[in-house]
């Protein structure tokens, strides 16, 4: 458990719920499982995420859009994707990337509502970036060049989803969740630089090389839905029609977070079944 668990009020609306159906997602459970030590497909997969050029090319490119459907009303709240995604993605345990933070219906009853970067397509944070150390890459990811990146946190302001971390100091700290809820695959991020979810690029990128589908094969796919233990997220290209992320939102009522900033999100919310 991380010591200091940021709760994050986003503006999940009442009027946002109500417009939608009620859901009607089936009571499956695809628990999948951890995957971490020597027989991991992740053991020795180590990459510095992206810097620069090596950020422009080997990725699948224009036609593709990564996305994610996170569906709160099957979420229990657990934390696991937010453990896997701190020991995967090597991230602070008092800043995580993902967030998990209990909310309640207008009904009182319950529920969690989980946060990753959005991956937006008219991405605040990436439009006030004086350097372009933030950018939205041609297969819809908003990636950060560490390197380029100058520390001014305007992409941080600029987020409407408080997606965004500073590293104020140098980590000596021992990650945490690792190896219990995974192994860091990329490098700790340097002091002075903003960081933030990924979308598990890394996997992604290699996945693809390696002829495998994202939000398909599991090595190719981020660590918080291979970890979710009752399938609340699922992950895929959005732009393909037959992709696991494409059909849930064909068939079934979806939204977005704060749909009317018109930042075009990558990550879509399936509502608890009392609404808001
Ligand atoms: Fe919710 Fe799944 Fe994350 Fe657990 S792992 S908090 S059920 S989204
Ligand atoms: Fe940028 Fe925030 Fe959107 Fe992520 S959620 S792409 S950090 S504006």
């Amino acid at each position: 458990m991380p010591t200091k668990r940021q709760k994050v009020r986003l503006e999940l609306t009442r009027r946002d719920f109500l417009v939608m159906a009620g859901t009607a997602v089936g009571s499956a459970v695809f628990a999948q499982a951890v995957t971490t030590g020597p027989l991991s497909p992740f053991a020795t997969l180590r990459h510095r995420q992206v810097t620069g050029a090596e950020g422009e090319a080997g990725h699948a490119g224009v036609g593709t859009r990564w996305g994610m459907v996170i569906d709160l009303d099957r979420c229990i709240g657990c934390e696991y994707c937010l453990r896997a995604c701190c020991a995967t993605n090597d991230v602070n345990p008092d800043k995580p990337w993902n967030i998990v933070v209990p909310e309640k219906t207008s009904a009182g009853q319950t529920f969690f509502f989980s946060r990753p970067c959005l991956h937006c397509q008219e991405a605040p944070c990436a439009e006030v970036c004086p350097v372009r150390a933030t950018y939205v890459r041609d297969d819809g990811l908003v990636v950060m060049d560490y390197d380029r990146c100058i520390g001014c946190r305007y992409c941080q302001v600029a987020c409407p989803y408080d997606a965004r971390k500073f590293n104020w100091e140098e980590r000596s700290d021992v990650n945490a969740y690792a190896p219990t809820w995974g192994t860091p695959e990329v490098e700790r991020r340097p002091r002075g630089v903003v960081e933030k979810c990924t979308f598990c690029i890394q996997r992604i990128d290699a996945g693809l090389a390696k002829g495998l589908k994202p939000g398909v094969d599991f090595e190719a796919t981020p660590a918080c839905v291979n970890i979710c233990p009752v399938g609340a997220r699922t992950f895929g290209d959005l732009h393909d029609p037959l992709s696991p992320v494409s059909q849930l939102i064909a068939a079934t009522p979806t939204l977005r977070l704060r749909e009317e900033l018109g930042t075009e999100a990558s990550v879509y919310y399936i509502p608890p079944k009392e609404g808001l």
